[in-house]
């Protein structure tokens, strides 16, 4: 890890996850617009809805000291939505009932014609010192915890809720942020036809050590006889032209290396759709 990047942990919380029922989309979500904002996941966990499972986990998450936890799923009304007593335990910080958030979600029922209740009342009991954050789409209020050197978002489950919660509450802050700090996310592509996997990787094991500021991967595309390579190269940088350059550079440093080969144009990768693969 580079020490100017600015680190994130997804934690997807939930028993659907964990018994294959749901796709764990929130986190590939989470991932993906946090890296075009230039923060850096560093790690992704699924759990269950047990509480001693989900607070070792927050704790730990919490103990690496990342800049942000992201956490989704078990916002809700509930009796297996536990995600913000479990934060608090792992925070050692008690639950204290937020007006804000108990004002909001009385307007939210009222709106539909129904009074506050215990269980709805449950979803205005956050984390002492949290700010809540405003669900524009379901009930169940977010909220954003400052501890020393780590913000914790508790976001709900359900995908769209916790699309815009992201999009209205908290990326742009984080954009805020990243923007003062002046770190950027790029990656760039091209295809290389005629060279397997296997025959670029000695190649690849000094490309790594020659430049530490960016990553490698290859995506291999094609079939047996006819090798087909996505060649990928990402990094955090404070230069946005960096990546760029770093990319031309090794283009032509593996055109010498594979006089042979087929060299697609260089592309600006991050704006494709992600990849599903299914296997
Ligand atoms: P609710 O208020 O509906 O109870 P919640 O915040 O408690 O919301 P969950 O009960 O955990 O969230 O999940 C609600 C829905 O969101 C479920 O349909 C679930 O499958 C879906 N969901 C939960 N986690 C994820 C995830 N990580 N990726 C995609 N979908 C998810
Ligand atoms: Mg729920």
């Amino acid at each position: 890890m580079l020490s100017s990047e600015i680190t994130a942990e997804i934690l997807s919380m939930g028993n659907e996850l964990l018994i294959g029922r749901t796709i764990n989309t929130n986190a590939t979500w989470i991932c993906r617009e946090l890296v075009r904002l230039g923060v850096t996941p560093i790690r992704g966990i699924m759990f269950r809805d047990v509480k001693r499972e989900a607070v070792e986990i927050i704790r730990e998450s919490i103990n690496r000291k990342p800049r942000f936890v992201f956490i989704t799923g078990g916002l809700g009304p509930t009796f297996d939505d536990i995600q913000l007593e479990c934060v608090a335990d792992a925070a050692n910080l008690p639950l204290e009932l937020n007006q804000i958030a108990l004002n909001w979600i009385t307007i939210f029922y009222k709106e539909r014609g129904y009074e506050l209740n215990p269980a709805r009342e449950k979803m205005a009991l956050l984390p002492k010192g949290s700010n809540p954050l405003f669900n524009s789409v379901g009930a169940a209020p977010a909220c954003w915890l400052d501890l020393n050197e780590t913000s914790i978002i508790c976001l709900p489950g359900v995908p769209a809720e916790m699309k815009a919660i992201m999009k209205e509450e908290v990326l742009p802050r984080i954009q805020e942020e990243m923007k003062a700090r002046g770190l950027s996310f790029s990656v760039f592509g091209f295809y290389i036809e005629g060279v397997p996997e296997s025959e670029i990787s000695a190649v690849l094991t000094k490309l790594v050590k020659e430049y530490p500021q960016v990553n490698f991967k290859t995506h291999p595309k094609g079939s047996e006889g006819n090798p087909l390579l996505d060649f990928n190269i990402y990094g955090f940088t404070t230069d946005p032209t960096q990546v760029a350059q770093i990319t031309k550079e090794i283009k032509l440093f593996l055109k010498k290396a594979f006089p042979a080969a087929k060299f697609g144009e260089i592309r600006a990768v991050h704006e494709e759709n992600p990849e599903r693969e299914e296997t």
